[in-house]
């Protein structure tokens, strides 16, 4: 008789990160928040109008210049925007797991082995993580970038996390909704993959996702039938 101790340890999901258990978008409100309060202490600016003029600037799409361009618009060395963006990264973030993933992680933890692969700036995934207190709540967690720089899809990196989680490639099931990294990248490991579609961003090619779902709270049902198990 297989018991659920011993059946835990033969099976496991590995989720992405940014987008698929957690809204970035949260993140980068935080950010702005955090930088538009330290340049109205320094000064006078307020921090409102600041906060309003940043969150339009990325909600235009220019959220990666728009450190350099409030530096221009408030008369501040362009140097400064280093050490802002620096300030940006490094505030304590109130993030906050969907509602579907912590129901999903909640479900799994008792019978599967559960990992986290991410990729981005490890210093910066780590201050996510521990915002989130996801390491208390997953066996293992690689960040991406220490391996191989870029991270996903290199297939490095989910050997690794497999190794990790003590489960072979074919017995785990990556899910993420980035198409390219997460979903064509677990395939070609030879995972099993679900993509959590979002809206604009990467689509898998054609014949790497084993499945679609739209929310996670689908994937504890769907990650059991992939990998051959509907207990
Ligand atoms: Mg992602």
């Amino acid at each position: 008789m297989v018991t659920h101790a011993d059946h835990r340890d033969d099976r496991a999901v590995v989720f992405d990160l940014d987008e698929t258990l957690h809204r970035l978008r949260r993140f980068t409100v935080g950010g702005y928040a955090h930088v538009a309060r330290r340049l109205e202490s320094r000064m006078g600016r307020p921090a409102g109008s600041v906060f309003r003029r940043l969150w339009g600037m990325y909600r235009e799409g220019n959220g990666r210049t728009a450190y350099q361009s409030i530096c221009t618009e408030l008369g501040l060395p362009p140097e400064e925007a280093t050490s802002l963006l620096r300030d940006h990264r490094a505030h304590l973030p109130r993030l906050r797991l969907t509602r579907s993933a912590d129901e999903a992680l909640r479900q799994m933890r008792g019978t599967w082995r559960v990992g986290i692969l991410t990729n981005g700036m490890p210093g910066l995934q780590r201050i996510k993580v521990a915002a989130l207190d996801l390491d208390a709540r997953v066996d293992a967690i690689v960040y991406a970038d220490e391996l191989v720089a870029g991270g996903k899809p290199a297939l490095d990196v989910f050997a690794r996390i497999a190794a990790d989680l003590g489960v072979p490639p074919g017995r785990c099931v990556m899910v993420g909704d980035d198409g390219v990294a997460d979903v064509q990248g677990g395939h070609a490991a030879g995972m099993r993959t679900i993509w959590l579609r979002r809206p604009n961003r990467p689509s898998p090619p054609e014949g790497t996702a084993d499945a679609i779902v739209q929310s996670l709270a689908e994937v504890p049902a769907i990650a059991a039938r992939l990998i051959g198990d509907s207990r």
